[in-house]
């Protein structure tokens, strides 16, 4: 992989021309990828997400025009055509302007989120680069705001991220999971999802959390005991009823901050109850050097295709099949379509075919 970036825009220096042919896809492929990449998102049917599809059908339509951009009534006659029928009202040119502006805000609000799984997808075809959303301002009459996706180079940080080459993938029925957002309006997800720093107060707060609730549990622990050697029978009642107590505590604690502690030696847990959505497929992960530039956690969520129907497959536990581990479950088939996760190398491979051979 090339190690210098590729401005595709950019035709007239030669340099990285040569590297746009290292990489092996040129702006129209990229662009192709880009659009298959979002078509694939949760989000692929809101409008926002439509405007970036369109805007890569476009590009690969029309790969002269791709880099001065297209206009917003380019844009909306394009959606129009993905949805099957007209979107915005293309009569009225001033309608349609507002219309893609606001779409493309909001594209840009959700694109933070996205950036990370396309800049691995791209990484993983070996192009070095990122997309950037770009916006020309028309100003002036008779000239037209443009919307345009550049392609630079993924910077040295991000890069030095991706440290690990997937060297063990390609090989038939392996899949090859891709981080993704974690977009929620809860406080603790949405701050893990940007990553939770771990210096300094932040450090010093999720340290005082563990430690406060590992200090709970073990008084009411020792208090049981207490009262379990002072009562003159076994069967006493109050034993009893302090017993149920801890019990109902234990629970509370482990299902709340007990996989929180796993971080420290799994490094990537599945997230507790309080941060999950309906899919159960929300990850804590713990990033640190030399992996990655500083320590945080952060809430993720790793996805790919089924390679055997095509569904979604998220990263789930691994439940008693797979105890203590993290596994690829399809959503077609949770129980059969089932692959290894491994967060660092993001490959996975199919877990029922190995069981076949073994027999
Ligand atoms: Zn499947």
């Amino acid at each position: 992989m090339g190690t210098a970036g590729v401005h595709f825009s950019d035709r007239s220096h030669g340099e990285q021309e040569q590297n746009g042919v290292q990489t092996g896809l040129n702006a129209s492929q990229l662009a192709e990828l880009l659009e298959k990449l979002s078509s694939g998102w949760k989000e692929s049917n809101r409008l926002d997400v439509q405007v970036l599809r369109a805007i890569c059908r476009l590009s690969v339509a029309d790969p002269e025009q791709a880099t001065d951009g297209f206009s917003a009534m380019d844009v909306a006659l394009e959606i129009g055509r993905l949805r099957r029928h007209g979107w915005s009202d293309c009569t009225d040119k001033d309608r349609v302007s507002d219309d893609v502006r606001r779409q493309w805000n909001k594209l840009l609000e959700l694109w933070p989120t996205k950036e990370e799984g396309v800049r691995q997808a791209l990484c993983d075809v070996g192009a070095d680069v990122v997309p950037l959303l770009n916006k020309v301002e028309g100003g002036g009459a008779g000239r037209v705001t443009r919307y345009r996706i550049e392609w630079g180079a993924a910077n040295a940080k991000s890069r030095a991220k991706e440290a690990v080459e997937p060297e063990t993938f390609g090989v038939a029925g392996d899949v090859r999971y891709v981080c993704e957002d974690i977009q929620d309006a809860r406080f603790f997800v949405r701050v893990l999802g940007r990553g939770y720093r771990l210096e300094g107060w932040r450090r010093g707060l999720l340290l005082g959390a563990v430690i406060s609730s590992i200090v709970i549990f073990a008084l009411i622990l020792v208090l049981v005991l207490v009262q379990m050697l002072y009562s003159k029978s076994g069967a006493d009642r109050h034993v009893w009823s302090s017993a149920a107590t801890l019990f109902v505590f234990g629970i509370v604690f482990w299902s709340t901050t007990g996989r929180i502690l796993r971080l420290a030696d799994r490094k990537i847990v599945v997230a507790p109850w309080w941060m999950q959505s309906v899919d159960d497929d929300r990850l804590l992960e713990r990033r640190e050097p030399p992996r990655f530039g500083d320590r945080s956690i952060k809430a993720v969520r790793y996805a790919t295709t089924c390679p055997i129907c095509a569904g979604k497959i998220t990263v789930k536990t691994g439940g008693l099949e797979f105890w203590g581990r993290l596994v690829g479950r399809c959503e077609h088939s949770p129980v059969e379509h089932v692959f290894s996760f491994d967060h660092v190398t993001r490959n996975g491979r199919y877990l029922r075919s190995v069981e076949l051979r073994r027999e």
